[in-house]
């Protein structure tokens, strides 16, 4: 993830990266759409939190493991837990460069067929 679009969800997404938040992203760039959507809907419930008077749950892991998404926050908010699993699962079946359908590994990462050619890609 380029520090560009890191600084997109900065600014998209106020309230999941409120100050002091010092959120790293280290993606690949492919997971971006889907980040996007998932911060997206983060952003949703945390309004609703701030409306009900509760602490907004603040961002400060989201990275790659294992080819999967790994995602930290300040708490748990009981309304995203079901969207961030589908994220997690969501990001082994995207390509991690372009973000297209993955059909296959290569490693622990999932690729398309664009991205994969008989060995390893970059
Ligand atoms: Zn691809």
């Amino acid at each position: 993830m380029t520090p560009q679009q890191q600084n997109y969800f900065a600014i998209a997404y106020p309230l999941s990266f409120a100050p002091p938040s010092r959120t790293t992203i280290d993606c690949p760039r492919g997971w971006f759409d889907l980040l996007d959507e998932l911060l997206y809907r983060l952003e949703r419930h945390a309004e609703e939190a701030c409306a009900a008077g509760e602490a907004v749950p603040v961002l400060t892991d989201i990275k790659e493991t294992r080819g999967a998404l790994s995602f930290q926050s300040s708490h748990d908010d009981p309304r995203s837990i079901a969207v961030i699993a589908r994220a997690m699962s969501r990001s082994q079946q995207i390509c991690s460069d372009c973000g297209a359908p993955a059909t296959r590994r290569d490693g622990f990462y999932h690729v398309c067929v664009a991205h994969h050619r008989g060995g390893s890609w970059t």
